[in-house]
């Protein structure tokens, strides 16, 4: 059986990386430091979302609208 590789596995924090320009707004302010910027995508992504408070801080702060806490 083949393992399918899945990038949108996350249940929390969801993040669109096509609209993400990768501007750290989000890796700066997150109080849990889940968010990074991967080198080889150039993109946003979260470590461990189940840290997440949830309480939508990188949500206001991304100018992009690339990130959203469900
Ligand atoms: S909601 Fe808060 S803790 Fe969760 S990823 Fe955004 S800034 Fe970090
Ligand atoms: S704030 Fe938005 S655009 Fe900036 S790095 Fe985070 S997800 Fe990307």
């Amino acid at each position: 059986m083949k393992h399918k590789r899945c990038q949108t596995m996350n249940k929390i924090v969801i993040i669109d990386e096509e609209k993400c320009i990768a501007c750290v707004a989000c890796v700066k302010l997150c109080p849990k430091n889940i968010l990074y910027i991967e080198e080889k995508t150039g993109k946003c992504k979260v470590s461990d979302e189940t840290k997440c408070d949830r309480l939508r801080g990188c949500e206001k702060v991304c100018p992009a609208n690339a990130l959203k806490i469900i």
